[in-house]
This record gives structure tokens, C-alpha cells and sequence, in this order.
């Protein structure tokens, strides 16, 4: 049983995160980064660029390319992960790729590419809202110009009843999980992705949850940008 009176397995409500703590801009050498906690998460994600992109046949004349690159350290998960790209960590890569280039203004960078680094260096499920979210923070962090700071965050379904921001335990005995990442300032989908069965209504109440979700975790977002950037206190 992991919902008993209406409190889950970690004390938390249905529609509660779990503690979350954000830092920008703490490596020397990257031009933006994040080092990000979420429940049992911690990750730390790196830019570079927009810098010439080489070899220059994969160069774009019309704008940057954005590649994100997504992998989990050895130790991150109780069962020893092989170093390297895998399946599941190139699939992440490429979906926190498109959903990061879609409110980039990569027009205004042709012919370079935008790099950005998710080491998941602890892992306790929820790991790709927790990587686009610490990836939106070091693009911030780095002066790229974008539309919106995405954010993302999931919800899903357990004992049934629909839950934000699942923890393992819940991730792999729930029914199902559906990670979102949104633009906040105007609500817009990025990504949408799901893993088990819900019904339609509980669909639409878990996405509305994982929306719900995403904004509060926008603004430590923000938080966490003025923090490095404040020189006089905001009202
Ligand atoms: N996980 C693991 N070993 C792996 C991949 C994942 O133990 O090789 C765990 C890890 O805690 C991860 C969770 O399974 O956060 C859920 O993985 P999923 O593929 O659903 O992605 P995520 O929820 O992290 O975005």
C-alpha cells in the first residue's frame, strides 16, 4: 500500500512536491550552470556556447543547433549503471533536446551549436523533469535568449489516485507516470510523455497536477537566478 489516509509512503499529499533546491551559475569553467536537488535527485547541468559548430558540414546557416546530452553517472543507481550512452539515456537526450530548442531563439546564432550537459549524479525517479528543469536554469545562467524558462515536472497515478512528482517506490509500483515540461508564461507543452494507463479524466487531471507543479518549481527557478544575479533587493 503506498497511499494510506490520504498520505503517501514519504508523508507527503497527493498533490505535494517533494523538496527541492536550486543553485545557478556554480561551475567556473561553463559559460551557464545548475546544480539542482529535487526529493532524492541531484544533478548538476552545464552549457557551452552558442560556439562554432564543428565539423562544419553539421553547421545550420539558418540558426544554432542545441544538443543536449543526458546520462547518469555509474554510482547514481542502486544497481551499478555501465558508463556511456544506453537506450533510455538517448532517448532523453533527444526529447529534453526539442523540448529546450523550442523556445531558444536559435535564429539569432546561426551556424553554432548550443551544448548542454545533465549529469544525473543520484537518482530517485522524475530524473528528466529534474535535467530540462537544472538545463533551463544554466541556458538562463549562460545569457541564452529565450522565449520562456522551461520548466518540467510529472504527475501520475498511484493506489488510484493521481500524484505529483512520483518518488521510486511510487514510479515502479504505480500505475502510471506522466513527466511534462511546459513554458510557463503561456502554459505551452514541451514535452508530454506517459507510462501506464490512465482514464481519460484522470489524464486530464494528472496533467493539470503536473502543470500545477511545474509553476511552483518556476518560480525557485527564478528564485534561484536572482540569487546569483540580485545586487539590490526585488520587492
Ligand atoms: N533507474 C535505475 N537504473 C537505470 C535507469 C533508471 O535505477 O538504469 C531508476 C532511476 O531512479 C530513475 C527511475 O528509475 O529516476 C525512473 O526512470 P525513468 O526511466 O522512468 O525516468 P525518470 O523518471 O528518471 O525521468
Amino acid at each position: 500500500m503506498l497511499i494510506k489516509d490520504g498520505i503517501r509512503i514519504d508523508g507527503r499529499k497527493p498533490d505535494e512536491l517533494r523538496p527541492i533546491k536550486i543553485e545557478a551559475g556554480v561551475l567556473y569553467r561553463a559559460d551557464g550552470s545548475c546544480y539542482l536537488e529535487w526529493g532524492g535527485n541531484k544533478i548538476m547541468a552545464a552549457v557551452y556556447g552558442p560556439r562554432e559548430a564543428l565539423p562544419r558540414h553539421i553547421q545550420d546557416p539558418t540558426k544554432a543547433l542545441v544538443n543536449a546530452r543526458y546520462s547518469m553517472a555509474s554510482f547514481s543507481v542502486e544497481e551499478r549503471k555501465r558508463p556511456g550512452p544506453d537506450r533510455r539515456s538517448t532517448e532523453i537526450s533527444k526529447v529534453t533536446s526539442e523540448a529546450l530548442e523550442s523556445v531558444i531563439f536559435t535564429e539569432l546564432f546561426p551556424r553554432t551549436t548550443i551544448d548542454i550537459c545533465i549529469e544525473v549524479l543520484d537518482a530517485e525517479a522524475g530524473t528528466r523533469c529534474a535535467g530540462i528543469t537544472a538545463a533551463a536554469v544554466a541556458l538562463a545562467d549562460a545569457g541564452i535568449p529565450m522565449r520562456d524558462i522551461p520548466v518540467a515536472c510529472a504527475a501520475g497515478k498511484v493506489d488510484g489516485v493521481v500524484v505529483l512528482d512520483l518518488t521510486s517506490e511510487e514510479d515502479k509500483e504505480g500505475e502510471a507516470d506522466l513527466p511534462v515540461a511546459i513554458a510557463p508564461r503561456t502554459e505551452e507543452i514541451l514535452l508530454l510523455q506517459m507510462d501506464g494507463h490512465l482514464t481519460y479524466k484522470e489524464f486530464e487531471e494528472a496533467l493539470e497536477l503536473a502543470i500545477k507543479g511545474c509553476k511552483q518549481v518556476a518560480k525557485l527557478q527564478r528564485q534561484a537566478l536572482l540569487n546569483k544575479y540580485k545586487t539590490f533587493e526585488v520587492k
